[in-house]
């Protein structure tokens, strides 16, 4: 029974004593053990650290000492390093690799008492839409084993969706909390880029990555975020705002906001099941008060072929350090450049060489200026649109999603993965917070919405978040019969 319970749920309970940390985090660690070898979300589960850590937390709960969240276990994507647990990417040359250090995000969970119950799947490096790119496993979509769970936080969604876990961590770069949120239909939050530390998180596109909670309700969102944000010495480009407050949370109304919905993210593919859901949506919405009105951000269409040219960009440059001598592993060649060829060329995956390859080529002289420094003006003008649309409305309100999740390997052309990320790409060209949760189901499948607020908003962000999820009856977690 307490896997089905929520973060903020669980927390009443141990603070109340109903129950003890060992005695909740064995009851996911029991469910992980029978289940997910159907769904396949976890690559590291280390049930004796975990009760350990429980054991601590207990310690801290009966010291009074207590942080909210104290006792409780979360999982955590397999990209956010973990001191003496390995941290693999879901990628062969990180197959074996064991991190020195915590990152932020962990170190701070640590302190606040929340047990790691695990290591989640990813597409490799966080590359994809999917999971599919995972050189580890395949996970599956707890709603439908066939379906993809959505990616590349997929493990992360997965988890939450299929009560093997009651929340965890992702990584955000283009959409990777939010499109997995909405495939599996749970909660998944971006916060403004900077209020999270990414000390310890593996970078892929590291002017766009932001760590964020996937919950099964808003409330558990801002929990979490609360307790893993904050300034950062560590990380150069966190902001130095105070922690994301999560006391105001259920003060939040939809009366009286200004919501936009931006008509590029409704034009093109975007399925009659994943319209129709969207447009109960925007009803339910002014019903409660709100205004929603079509609006025109032009340069969102130009989005998917920017972030395809930066992130990239970016990525190439980052992973240059997997060469067989400083991370991870290293296969024997001829010679240092042999060895270093032979290593990058076997244990790297194909879509993570083909975006190296494109960031390369993007970022090289001939054609620095063509592809770059345009994607980056773009980048910046896109910036701008939304900037002046935020003058006028409090949130934009957008589907997550063209589609629902699709059969696994049913979308194998790797464009019409990328085109799946119009609607989530703004928020991280921006630094914007953004949310998805679940707005209603097409055919069976979860469908979510997403908000997006401007930058330094999160906390006016999750407090209409709250509302929608209030007034939403689809927005109220529901567990896939998968069993
Ligand atoms: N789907 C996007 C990509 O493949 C986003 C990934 C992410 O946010 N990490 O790059």
């Amino acid at each position: 029974m307490f896997t089905k319970l929520s973060l903020a749920e669980l927390s009443g309970l141990l603070q109340r004593r109903d129950t003890s940390a060992r005695e909740v985090t064995q009851a996911f660690l029991d469910r992980i053990q029978h289940l997910d070898g159907k769904v396949g979300s976890y690559l590291t589960v280390d049930p004796e650290k975990s009760l350990a850590q429980a054991d601590a937390a207990q310690a801290l709960l009966d010291a009074g000492g207590s942080q909210p969240l104290t006792g409780v276990p979360i999982a955590i994507k397999d990209n956010i390093s973990t001191d003496g647990m390995r941290t693999t990417c879901a990628s062969k040359v990180l197959e074996d690799y064991v991190p020195p250090y915590d990152a932020t995000v962990v170190s701070k969970l640590q302190q606040a008492g929340v047990v790691n119950l695990g290591k989640t799947n990813l597409d490799e490096f966080a590359m994809g839409t999917s999971c599919e790119n995972s050189a580890l496993g395949v996970t599956r979509n707890p709603w439908d084993l066939d379906r993809s769970p959505g990616g590349s936080s997929g493990g992360s969604a997965a988890c939450v969706a299929g009560e093997l876990a009651p929340a965890s961590l992702g990584s955000d770069t283009g959409g990777s909390i939010r499109l997995p949120a909405s495939f599996c239909g749970i909660v998944g939050f971006k916060p403004t880029y900077g209020r999270v530390s990414r000390y310890g998180l593996v970078a892929f596109g590291s002017s766009l990555d932001q760590i964020g909670p996937m919950t099964r309700t808003v409330e558990d969102a801002a929990l979490l975020a609360e307790a893993i944000s904050g300034h950062d010495p560590l990380d150069s480009t966190s902001l130095p705002e105070p922690p994301i407050s999560a006391r105001e949370v259920k003060s939040g109304t939809l009366k009286g906001l200004r919501l936009a919905v931006p008509r590029e993210m409704l034009e093109g593919e975007v399925e009659p099941g994943v319209r129709e859901v969207f447009e109960q949506v925007c009803q339910t919405a002014r019903a409660e008060g709100a205004t929603v009105e079509e609006v025109s951000i032009p340069a969102i269409k130009f989005g998917v072929t920017t972030y395809y040219i930066i992130a990239p960009a970016e990525a190439s440059s980052n992973l240059g350090r997997y060469d067989g001598i400083r991370y991870g592993s290293r296969l024997d060649g001829n010679g240092h450049v042999g060895m270093v060829a032979k290593t990058r060329g076997e244990l790297f995956g194909h879509e993570v060489k083909a975006r190296i390859m494109i960031g390369t080529y993007a970022l090289s002289a001939g054609y620095y200026d063509a592809y770059y420094l345009r994607a980056q003006k773009v980048r910046a003008l896109m910036a701008q649109e939304f900037e002046s649309k935020f003058a006028e409305y409090d949130l934009v309100l957008s589907p997550v999603s063209p589609v629902v999740a699709f059969r696994l390997g049913e979308l194998n052309d790797p464009l019409a993965l990328k085109l799946l990320d119009v609607c989530t790409i703004p928020a991280n060209m921006g630094g914007f917070p953004a949310i998805s949760l679940n707005g209603g189901f097409s055919s069976g499948l979860p469908v979510g919405v997403q908000l997006m607020g401007p930058v330094l908003s999160d906390e006016r962000l999750l407090q209409a978040a709250y509302a929608l999820e209030q007034a939403l009856p689809a927005a109220a977690f529901r567990a896939p019969q998968f069993a």
